[in-house]
C-alpha cells in the first residue's frame, strides 16, 4: 500500500469488451512509469463481450506468463463482477479460480440494477483475495448516512472502493468520487481505495491517472492504495 506506487487496477482488453491485447496494456504502462497494472476483464456477464467460466483458468496463466516479457510493471490478474442478477448468475461464479486472481471488481453494488453489499457478503466472504466496489457512486448509493457512517459501514465488509475515471461515471458533470469528497475523506485508515481508468478503446487511458492522483492527494489516501 504504497505512497510511492503508481497504479491502474481497471483496464479491459480482448479476453472482453476491450480494442488491446493484455500485452499492449502491460507495454503502454511499463513506458509511461506504472508501477502495478490491473487487467480486469468482464466475467460472465451477458451485458457484453466477456470470459466464460472454463475461460477464467487461461486467462490467468496468460497474465501469469507475460510478466517476465514486462519487468519494470508489476501485472495484476483482476476480473469485473457484474451484479447484476438478470445479467449475472452469481451462483456460479467460479469462486475457486477467482481466488487465485490478485483483485475482483463488483459494478453496480447498491444501485437498483444490481446487488446489496449484505446480498453479495457470501461471495465476499468465499473470496479470499481483495474485493472492491467498481465505479460506485457513494454519495447516490450511501448518501442518507453521514459521511463516518458510511466509511464504518463499508470497512465492516472489507472491500475497497474504487476511483473511477472513465466519462460515463459521472454525475451532473463530476466524477462519482468528486461528488463524494467528504465520504472520501472519511475513508483513510479504515477504507482502502484504488484507481481505475476503465480502458477499453485508447491506450493513452492507461496512464491517464494525474486527476485521480491528486483527489488522492487532497484526500489524504495514497497511504490508503489496496496495492
Ligand atoms: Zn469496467
Amino acid at each position: 500500500m504504497g505512497a510511492d506506487s503508481l497504479i491502474n487496477l481497471h483496464t479491459h482488453t480482448k479476453f472482453s469488451d476491450g480494442d488491446y491485447t493484455p500485452e499492449q496494456i502491460a507495454l503502454t504502462a511499463e513506458s509511461n512509469n506504472l508501477t502495478h497494472i490491473g487487467i480486469s476483464d468482464h466475467l460472465m456477464t451477458r451485458k457484453c463481450n466477456s470470459l466464460f467460466a472454463a475461460e477464467l483458468q487461461p486467462y490467468i496463466d496468460r497474465l501469469r506468463a507475460m510478466q517476465v516479457d514486462y519487468p519494470r510493471v508489476q501485472i495484476l490478474a483482476g476480473v469485473e463482477v457484474d451484479t447484476n442478477p438478470k445479467r449475472c448468475d452469481l451462483s456460479k461464479l467460479p469462486i475457486d479460480v477467482m481466488n487465485q486472481l490478485d483483485y475482483v471488481l463488483f459494478e453496480y453494488v447498491e444501485t437498483e440494477e444490481g446487488t446489496s453489499l449484505d446480498d453479495l457478503e457470501p461471495i465476499l466472504s468465499s473470496l479470499d483475495v481483495p474485493c472492491g466496489l467498481a465505479h460506485n457512486d457513494i454519495e447516490k448509493n450511501f448518501g442518507p448516512w453521514p459521511p463516518d457512517s458510511v466509511a464504518d459501514h463499508i470497512a465492516s465488509y472489507g472491500v475497497f472502493v474504487e476511483i473511477n475515471t472513465a466519462w460515463p461515471y459521472k454525475r451532473d458533470g463530476r466524477y462519482f468520487w468528486e461528488c463524494a469528497e467528504r465520504y472520501y475523506r472519511e475513508f483513510h485508515n479504515k477504507v482502502l481505495v484504488s484507481v481505475g481508468t476503465d480502458v477499453h478503446h485508447s491506450l493513452p487511458e492507461v496512464y491517464n491517472l494525474s486527476k485521480a492522483y491528486v483527489f488522492l492527494s487532497r484526500t489524504n489516501l495514497l497511504g490508503d492504495l489496496v496495492i
